[in-house]
């Protein structure tokens, strides 16, 4: 079986986990990452999400923050901070830091973020089964940025900068993908689209992960056309995003945060949507009639990821629901 996921970082690393104890070792499967999380910093190219995932499929995570590498120091953040260098609020660590001089001197040598990432990737994904290929949405550069009001007037800035130094805590009124338009998907992705047996989105936020994703053109077309079920896991439980901002930008782009509201966002592809089928928590059960209304296919299962055990559980009820649609 083939399955593509569309991903962003930690809600879709801990997804994909399960979903790779959930396939066979036979089965193959491409992750189509986000990149409008990326940012310039002191020179180097950073990738969030990819990383993320990454060190979450090769045991390189750090389990409690969910990002950057296990048992790291932060050394070379603190002589950055010696030297007064901005920003301080972003930090690399010295564990980190590898990844993103090896992936900036590529990138500055001629070779596309694809191919920067298939390398990375050698190290971290070669070796698990079933196998993993993790692509970048788009080898353009592609930048979110969050138009808030912090009291000084509204101003756009960097998502990173929105999320980590503001902590999400300012007003958000709108989020502009710049460079989205122009960009042009990764090699390989619109084909891992239409030619995959099953389409996931995780539960991944819907506005900064899967919609930049869907946002690059080709990529929401292919989504529709493709042959195989579309199934997404809902990132909203009991009204609320489990961790992150999905609550605040979903209601700055004026969407209900429940379950029911993104699903309805997404919309059916029967209805010029991207979903076939849909999982709320089981704490969401109340709102599977509104999803069902609107054409596509739902059902409730937990969907709290705690441990391995409840994820997989998840992904399997995933794949379970692509069999449904199919049939
Ligand atoms: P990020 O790029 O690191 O923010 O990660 P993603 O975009 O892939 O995922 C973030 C989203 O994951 C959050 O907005 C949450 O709504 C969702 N999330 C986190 N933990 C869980 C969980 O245990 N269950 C579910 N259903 N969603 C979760
Ligand atoms: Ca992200």
């Amino acid at each position: 079986m083939r399955v593509t996921v569309v991903s962003g970082g930690v809600g879709g690393a801990r997804f994909l986990r399960g979903l790779l104890a959930a396939l066979g070792p036979g089965d193959d499967v491409t992750v189509i990452g986000n990149t409008a999380d990326d940012i310039w910093l002191f020179g180097l190219k950073v990738c969030p999400d990819l990383d993320t995932v990454m060190y979450t499929l090769g045991d390189g995570i750090d389990e409690d923050r969910g990002w950057g590498r296990r048992d790291e120091s932060w050394r070379a953040k603190d002589e950055l901070a010696a030297y007064g260098v901005q920003p301080t609020w972003f930090g690399l660590g010295d564990r980190d830091l590898a990844t993103h001089l090896v992936r900036t001197q590529m990138l500055q040598a001629g070779y596309s973020l694809s191919a920067v990432t298939a390398a990375l990737s050698r190290r971290w994904l070669s070796t698990l089964r079933p196998a993993v290929r993790l692509l970048p949405m788009s080898d353009d550069r592609v930048e979110t940025h969050i138009v808030i009001d912090d009291g000084q007037g509204r101003r756009a800035v960097h998502f990173q900068e929105y999320w980590v130094r503001l902590r999400a805590q300012v007003p958000a009124h709108e989020v502009v993908v710049v460079g989205q338009s122009e960009a042009t998907p990764a090699p390989g992705v619109l084909a891992a689209v239409a030619g995959c047996d099953v389409l996931l989105v995780p539960p991944s936020n819907p506005v900064v992960s899967v919609g930049t994703v869907l946002g690059i053109p080709g990529v929401r077309a292919a989504v529709q056309s493709t042959p195989a079920p579309v199934i997404g896991v809902s990132p909203i439980i009991g009204g609320a995003a489990v961790r992150g901002m999905a609550d605040q930008l979903l209601q700055a782009i004026g969407v209900e945060v429940s379950s029911a509201g993104v699903a309805g966002w997404y919309g059916a592809r029967t209805a010029g949507g991207v979903l076939d089928g849909w999982l709320l928590d089981t704490r969401d059960a109340a709102g599977a009639g509104a999803v069902e209304a609107a054409g596509i296919r739902a059902k409730a299962v937990p969907l709290l990821m705690r441990d391995l055990e409840a994820t997989t559980a998840m992904a399997q009820a995933a794949l379970d629901l692509a069999g449904d649609v199919a049939r």
